[in-house]
């Protein structure tokens, strides 16, 4: 029999919990949140006009080193960087098979096709390798960027995801993109925090997204943030994730096709109070993961690790185990005993919407989709502040 019991008694030792249920993530509100929504309720201003979806996207936006802009989820700022970067109808849009469903939806919602690569065994991100093949072999530069050689489709933007908070090979990408004219949107949902070479993942590319989700290092109920170091695109996700309207004093005129994907000033809110409690959050979270590691260093397990260069906010500690079987086992064990944990995703290629898409052979990831184990990893916020 294997020895699930002394797994579940690490995570309960490491929450301190002896029965009560642990989740794999929790937010905790510690911090200013309530004073900040008494203080946004009490201004009236709850909606689309704000102080606080100023001072979050100033907040956030300096944190990173570059422009945020406030919307109502990730997804929504997946899809509208991704029309920003020009993606249109028909175009082709490379991204790892490896990611949350919410990347090729975003993908479909700016009109393109995903095209699925394999990861790299060690971050889950989309492999360099996998990409300058695909593109070596399928790709075709011209003056306005590449196409895909057999379909003449334009292939307008590449996505990789920063999985768990762990950076893929940024820089090598933004490279190999750059050579063919094709623009990158980082993936950063599970990344706010982590940086590589001392920089934010979400603004190596020319617009980054992050994810405040609930179950996210940070949340403001729903929301998300674009990011871009590029001035001129970041103003554009702003005119379009805010229905567009030209600047007057009473006229009523937008001048694009546009969303209205602009975070509420009460969602703002609660993202304020909650990015000040980011440091106290991170800090814990590398605490546990580092627990983890040693834990997981005595036992036959692989604990993930962040690459070197990559400082991660540890969003999911995860493990890899020797088969599916045993990852089944494990899971249905510590799910069993009130400690929460999850495989990976299945596979987006393996989804049925998105079979027909093209896929590399995706050796890396099915590997690791059979493999790898999430353990709870939220902040420990003690429950008597
Ligand atoms: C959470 C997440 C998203 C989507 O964010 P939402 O705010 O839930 O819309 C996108 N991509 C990845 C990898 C995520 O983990």
């Amino acid at each position: 029999m294997r020895d699930w019991k002394a797994i579940a008694s690490f995570v309960r030792q490491l929450y301190a919990t002896e029965d009560d249920f642990i989740a794999l993530h929790e937010p905790g509100f510690v911090g200013n949140e309530k004073a900040y929504l008494e203080q946004c309720i009490d201004s009236g201003f709850v909606s689309s006009v704000g102080k606080f979806v100023d001072r979050f996207e100033d907040a956030v936006g300096e944190y990173c080193d570059c422009r945020g802009v406030a919307v109502v989820n990730g997804t929504a700022a997946l899809h509208a960087a991704l029309h920003v970067v020009g993606v249109e109808g028909g175009d082709e849009v490379i991204t790892q098979g490896l990611s949350f469903v919410a990347t090729p939806n975003s993908i479909k919602m700016a009109g393109g096709n995903p095209v699925f690569l394999d990861c790299d065994m060690d971050t889950m991100g989309l492999s360099p390798i996998a990409l300058d093949a695909y593109l070596g072999t399928h790709a075709i530069l011209k003056s306005d960027g590449s196409y895909n050689r057999k379909t003449g489709q334009r292939i307008a933007a590449c996505v990789p995801v920063h999985i768990f908070g762990h950076a893929c090979r940024i820089e090598e990408i933004c490279e190999i993109c750059d050579q063919w004219k094709i623009p990158v949107v980082e993936d950063a949902a599970e990344a706010i925090g982590s940086t590589y070479n001392g920089k934010a993942l979400g603004t190596f590319g020319a617009m980054g997204v992050l994810s405040f989700n609930g179950n996210k290092i940070i949340t403001t109920g729903g929301g998300g943030m674009i990011l871009s170091q590029d001035t001129a695109l970041a103003d554009k996700a702003k005119h379009l994730t805010t229905t567009a309207k030209s600047v007057h004093a009473w006229e009523f005129s937008h001048d694009a096709m546009a969303w209205n994907y602009r975070m509420p000033n009460v969602n703002a809110a609660l993202g304020l109070a909650q990015f000040e409690q980011l440091g106290d959050i991170l800090a814990d979270k590398r605490e546990i993961s580092k627990a983890y590691l040693e834990f997981f260093g005595a036992r036959d397990e692989r604990f993930v690790v962040a690459m070197e260069g990559c400082e991660s906010n540890y969003w999911l500690n995860a493990i890899e185990v020797a088969d599916r079987e045993v990852r089944d086992s494990m899971l249905q064990y510590l799910n069993d005993n009130k400690v929460m944990a999850r495989p990976l995703w299945v596979p987006m290629p393996d989804l049925p919407m998105y079979r027909d898409c093209y896929c590399d052979t995706f050796e890396n990831g099915r590997y690791l989709a059979d493999r790898i184990v999430n353990l709870p990893s939220g902040a420990r916020f003690s429950k008597s502040d």
